[in-house]
């Protein structure tokens, strides 16, 4: 085991990107929310009983899940604001719980989290300003990729799907070496929560190691990819600017007198919309919204997915964070036909991670019930290999230094994906 690994194995606690319905912190309008004395407890309960009483007080305290889980002795994270802080230790003390402190003042987390760029040495005059030592904000990732249709016209093809609420771009970059309508193609996608930054910049890497390292040119024959960044571009604009846990998209609530924007994008599919682990409530982190594919962004993604769907056959979208590659369903537990073949091939890549470990299994079992999501969408519509990533590492607010190792490591899956998906065969219809 390398010194690195042993690292990142021992120090670093995982937290789901699940998140229970609360409206706690206070953003004065045009100023960015603080979380200032916000603190991250982790409490581990070890029977039934003992987990019973955990999630009576989160309830109570209407306190938001950072790292959600069933199985008993396994830690669930909690976000504590300072107000309630005193009650819940108190819960927590009477209920014989003790809990750990991860992360003792969120809003120093935040402050550090993102170099400060010096505008001096800035590549301000470079042809686009995209780098993986920080978290960039969405004119930054798009500069790229147009950047990259621009000087790879042969490889790159940037595909505007529409218009998100706030009158966004979508953008798809397609990356290929064919001009063939039988070649097969790869899916992938980021920043369905807004708050998971991570995710773009880890598919955007994959994006820059497929069009700019020569030695990845092995990994476009007989594969087209299809890859979009940013699925919820207006959700990460808020969360850089206003709200850093900023989740969902941010169309306004259709509930006259509701305070609450934004739907759960990844609750708003069309496939057993409005099941298990999806919420009516406008205010809710899952609100599904008032109808399947309510959100402009969802729409315009599935009517494009749906338009390669013929020749699409693996289908990854990157969330944060877990530390799981996760099957479908989502929406119960049961398994797809193919279930068998999904797992083996997800077992060969994650086989290839050498900094993470990552859990293989269905959604339900390794995170909960989640109704009218992507990757359950994707496999109603019949792509073969559909894969839910919660990718490595600590909650939402994650130091940067971090944009390389997990996306590097992540990227050695690549291998094992374009390998199998070579071998399939497109049938044009
Ligand atoms: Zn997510």
């Amino acid at each position: 085991m390398s010194l690195l690994f042993a690292l990142f194995a021992v120090n670093w606690v995982f937290f789901a990107c699940h998140a229970a319905p609360t409206g706690q912190c206070k953003a004065t309008r045009n100023t960015a929310t603080s979380y200032s004395g916000f603190q991250i407890w982790s409490i581990t309960p070890h029977s039934q009983s003992e987990q019973t009483a955990l999630f009576k007080i989160i309830k109570n305290y209407k306190l938001e899940i950072w790292k959600e889980t069933k199985e008993l002795d396994d830690p669930v994270d909690i976000m504590v604001p300072p107000r309630v802080q005193k009650e819940v230790r108190q819960k927590l003390k009477e209920a014989k719980l003790p809990y750990d402190i991860e992360i003792l003042d969120l809003q120093k987390e935040i402050k550090n989290e993102n170099p400060i760029v010096n505008a001096s040495a800035s590549t301000r005059n470079a042809a686009h300003q995209m780098d993986w030592t920080r978290y960039h904000r969405l004119d930054d990732i798009y500069g790229y990729l147009k950047y990259l249709a621009d000087t790879y016209p042969c490889h790159v093809q940037l595909i505007n799907i529409g218009t998100s609420y706030e009158g966004r771009p979508l953008y798809v970059v397609h990356i290929s070496n064919s001009t063939s309508a039988h070649t097969p193609a790869i899916w992938i996608d980021g920043t369905f929560h807004a708050r998971e930054w991570i995710s773009p910049a880890v598919v955007t890497y994959i994006i820059q190691q497929l069009v700019e390292d020569p030695a990845n040119l092995k990994l476009l024959q007989n594969v087209d990819w299809y890859i979009m960044p940013v699925v919820n571009p207006d959700g990460y604009e808020y969360s850089h600017v206003s709200s850093r846990l900023w989740r969902k998209t941010r169309s306004p609530s259709e509930v006259e007198s509701g305070r609450c924007q934004g739907v759960d994008p990844n609750r708003n599919f069309d496939f057993k919309w409005g099941g298990a682990g999806s919420s009516s409530n406008p205010c809710s982190q899952v609100y599904k919204g008032p109808k399947a594919f309510s959100e402009p962004e969802t729409l315009a993604y599935a009517n494009f997915i749906s338009s390669i769907s013929y020749k699409t056959k693996l289908y990854l979208t990157l969330h944060s964070s877990g530390q799981k590659i996760m099957l479908p369903w989502g929406y119960d537990r049961i398994v797809p036909h193919n279930f068998d073949e999904m797992l083996a091939l997800a077992q060969n890549a994650a086989c290839k991670f050498k900094l993470f470990n990552y859990k293989v299994g269905n959604k339900v079992d390794l995170l909960y019930r989640a109704s009218g999501n992507s990757a359950d969408w994707a496999a109603s519509i019949g792509i073969e290999y559909v894969y839910s990533v919660e990718l490595p590492i600590r909650g939402f607010v994650l130091p940067a230094s971090n944009i390389i190792p997990v996306s590097q490591d992540f990227f050695r899956a690549m291998d094992v994906f374009a390998d199998k998906v070579s071998t399939l065969t497109v049938v044009v219809k």
